[in-house]
């Protein structure tokens, strides 16, 4: 009710703005820019569900409804788009993403999939042959899970294939770093170098680091590597959001990026060059004792296309190197419980100096443990301040059953990624055992207590499609289909609920919920065309992207036809 009250508020200056000539009757008297008719067009708003017909002006949606509604925005220079049934959404958000990472990881080794060392020693040795001495060779993606046996691989293979070029590849879920005695060296690392607080070097029998470093102890190697100097790092955002916007996607909230990241975005951003939304997180630990010192920035109109506002930290690290802070001991590992990178006192004096500095916090947690003790640290703010700020978990991954309810309780938004569920699936269960699993990846627990979701990708931890993440949202499977009957099914969403948290959910995330993830008048015309409808199946994975509409203007795919003579 509120919400209709203020649109029709918001409207009205837009539509005295436009001063028109006195002739024509209805509404052509103010025409739209264009307007596409004959689609299924999944508003997401209660109010009218569907439609066939949208017509935008400006950067703005001006009507949703039938075509013969529509049809009366249609003025003589009105470009206009018969869509022939292809579904029409709310511009698609992913709500977790390395943006910047994906445009270095385009850039850098990709080792995903590979089944051995060996195999990947192979690709490193190509990669040395074309570099100059000594330049690092940096890549990404590998598993030891698919390694026979599932063990983390040593340096050797990597000093076999490259015996002059410092080498560091990171795992796939970015928690570990294998590197090679040349980067080994380089960096001063040896049996006398300590454990860093909040990560492990992985040791021989005698002591000496066999070349894998887990969570803090990554920096120990990664601080020798020459930093990227402005334009690598314009180059990299440009051609991931390029990538990310051929894939259906308006906008990200990009996680955890440094002062030189957050300077290109804002010089493209001014420079309009900045092609989807970015609603972005700074790095916590070193933002956090200057923060009092920095304003958030806000974003009233939902126009901006970049918007520093959050604050992203770590409670732990990831499930899959067995960083993951649990409350009981792995069940595959019964002498770990994981690694706090920060422990609930810290994360709660990191959350008041967040919350005193008016930013948005978003906590990394996979663990049981973790997410209790951000859940902790959260609530001990005080009445609703967690609320107000719309504090995020991001992942919130493995959840102990009596702290499910807090989330709807607290105010504090579920930023979870639907692939890294089928992804996990073939080791999450013997890592957590069968009672913790129920409390694994329960998006549809978390929707049913009243919890707010807000779905993305980690790409690139994941690919970056979010048609990935909606199809294992609303089937535990994996592209290929397995298992036949799902990963714990029970815990599967509509197709509707999950285009909700891919685009309303980011929307709320990032205080722009009366301008964007929904198909309405007023809203902001951020929208996801489609070549045919989107059924609630596997044929989801094949939806063809037809155009990407931001703010108004089409930024991906062909232009919107000019109206033809009459
Ligand atoms: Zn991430």
């Amino acid at each position: 009710m509120l919400r209709s009250a203020l649109l029709v508020a918001t409207l009205a200056p837009l539509a005295l703005g436009c001063g028109a000539a006195p002739a024509p009757p209805t509404q052509s008297q103010n025409p739209a820019d264009f307007v596409l008719l004959g689609g299924a067009v999944r508003t997401l708003d209660p109010a009218r569900p569907e439609a066939s017909a949208v017509a935008v002006r400006g950067d703005r949606i001006v009507a949703v409804g039938t075509d013969a509604d529509v049809r009366a925005f249609i003025g003589p220079e009105t470009r206009v788009e018969r869509l022939s049934g292809g579904a029409v959404i709310p511009g698609l958000v992913d709500g977790h993403c390395h943006l910047h990472g994906l445009g270095a990881a385009l850039e850098s080794l990709d080792v995903r999939g590979k089944k051995s060392p060996e195999d990947i020693a192979r690709l490193v040795a190509v990669e040395a042959k074309g570099r100059a001495p000594g330049e690092w060779i940096t890549g990404r993606g590998w598993d030891q899970n698919l390694f026979t046996p599932a063990a983390f691989p040593t340096h050797d293979p990597l000093d076999a294939a490259s015996p002059d070029h410092p080498v560091a590849l990171e795992r796939i879920d970015g928690h570990a770093l294998w590197a090679n005695a040349a980067a080994l060296r380089l960096a001063g690392i040896d049996a006398k170098t300590a454990d860093p607080p909040g990560g492990r070097i992985l040791r021989d029998s005698m002591g000496a680091p066999t070349g894998v470093f887990i969570d803090n102890a990554m920096d120990l190697v990664t601080a020798k590597m020459p930093g990227e100097p402005p334009a690598v790092i314009e180059r990299r955002i440009l051609r991931a959001a390029e990538r990310a916007l051929s894939l259906g996607l308006t906008g990200v909230h990009e996680m955890g990026i440094g002062d030189a990241t957050v300077a290109v975005y804002r010089k493209l951003a001014a420079e309009g060059r900045l092609p989807i939304r970015v609603y972005a997180y700074l790095a916590g630990g070193p933002s956090l004792s200057t923060l009092s010192q920095r304003k958030p920035d806000v974003d009233p109109q939902g126009t901006a296309m970049f918007v520093l506002r959050g604050v992203k930290l770590f409670a732990d690290g990831a499930l899959g190197s067995r960083g993951a802070a649990l409350l009981a001991p792995y069940a595959d590992e019964p002498k770990s419980v994981g690694i706090s990178i920060a422990d609930r006192k810290t994360l709660t004096d990191a959350a008041r100096i967040v919350a005193d500095a008016g930013f948005q916090l978003a906590v990394h947690a996979i663990g049981d443990r973790a997410n209790r003790d951000v859940l902790d640290a959260y609530a001990a703010l005080g009445e609703g301040r967690a609320r107000a700020l719309r504090f995020r978990v991001e992942h919130a991954q493995v959840l102990a059953p009596e702290d499910i309810p807090r989330f709807a309780a607290l105010g504090v938004l579920a930023s979870m990624q639907p692939t890294h569920a089928t992804s996990d699936m073939p080791w999450a269960p013997a890592r957590l055992g069968p009672d913790r699993l129920r409390g694994a990846y329960a998006w549809r627990s978390l929707q049913n207590v009243g919890a707010r979701l807000v779905f993305g990708s980690d790409f690139p931890v994941e690919e970056t499609s979010p048609l990935l993440g909606l199809w294992a949202a609303i089937s535990r499977k994996d592209p290929s289909g397995a298992p036949p009957d799902g990963f714990m099914p029970e815990e599967s969403l509509t197709l509707d609920e999950a285009l909700a948290a891919f685009t309303a959910g980011p929307a709320y995330a990032s205080f722009t919920e009366a301008t964007h993830g929904r198909i309405a008048p007023g809203y902001v015309a951020d929208l996801t065309v489609f070549a045919g409808a989107l059924a609630a199946d596997r044929s989801l994975l094949d939806a063809k992207i037809d155009r990407v509409i931001v703010g108004g203007k089409v930024a991906f795919g062909a232009a919107i036809p000019k109206p033809e003579a009459p």
